[in-house]
């Protein structure tokens, strides 16, 4: 997978991109992440602006779409496959494991990251983005929000877990969209507390009924919503249209 982050700060990446999973998949070439310059693309040769203040007055500053518009057409081009564009923003739909894994699908993203107030109007209306929100909150910029879609995606990249096992049994993943069940290790007794008798029995189809158990009930405690919620993955029917 080839993912294409266009920023104007693509130093806040550096330190992520050399960390652990993400480190190795590089490595191992399955997934390239390239870094670009939005400022690369401003009109103003001398102090390289790329943002202005809002038409009809207010407070701070809004990314001009000129730059940011030519840097996405450019950056498209960069590649023989046009790339799926997602714009961070905390105006589009809430990021969850499902579009995680309708992101996964893609061979190629792009990750347009505003600053500011946000993005010039017309930057939406004529690229026509995917756009996505971490969460109701407001951050200070989309590079943040880029990592963690970067992070929940290339876990879904074959190869890149290992063990693609471990990705299907995450919490909000597999069929039923529960929560992952209780994890232990060593030692089997630490300040009182034991580890369930049941996984240290040898016992494979015990554990598995005592883990789907375990997912249900914690799901049940602390995500009910998730259990009423009835989106479906992509290609399956709901319960009710069987
Ligand atoms: N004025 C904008 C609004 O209220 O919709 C917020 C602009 S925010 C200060 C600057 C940038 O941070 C946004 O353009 C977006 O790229 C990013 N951002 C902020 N919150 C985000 C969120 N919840 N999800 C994704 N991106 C976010």
């Amino acid at each position: 997978m080839r993912i294409d982050v266009l920023t104007l700060f693509p130093e806040i990446f550096h330190s992520y991109l050399g960390q652990s999973v993400l480190k190795k998949a590089i490595e191992r070439g399955l997934v390239e992440i390239h870094l670009h310059n939005i400022r690369d693309w401003s009109h103003d040769k001398k102090h390289h602006k790329v943002d202005d203040r809002p038409f009809g007055g207010g407070p701070g500053m809004v990314l001009m779409a000129p730059p940011v518009v030519e840097c996405v057409e450019a950056v498209q081009a960069m590649a023989d496959q046009p790339g799926h564009l997602v714009m961070l923003t905390p105006q589009g739909r809430k990021l969850n494991q499902a579009i995680v894994e309708e992101l996964a699908q893609y061979p190629r993203l792009l990750l347009l990251c505003g600053r500011y107030e946000g993005f010039d109007e017309r930057i939406r209306l004529i690229l026509k983005p995917d756009e996505i929100s971490i969460g109701d909150y407001v951050l200070n910029g989309g590079e943040v929000a880029a990592m963690v879609v970067i992070d929940a995606v290339i876990r879904l990249v074959p190869g890149v877990l290992g063990d693609e096992e471990s990705s299907r049994q995450d919490s909000f993943s597999g069929p039923e969209r529960l929560l992952d069940h209780a994890q232990y290790t060593r030692p089997r007794c630490y300040r009182g507390y034991e580890v369930p008798a049941v996984l240290l029995s040898g016992n494979h189809r015990a554990i598995e009924r005592w883990r789907l158990m375990d997912r249900r009930r914690r799901t049940e405690e602390r995500r009910r919503d998730l259990l009423d919620s009835t989106t479906p993955r992509s290609g399956e029917s709901t319960q009710d249209e069987k």
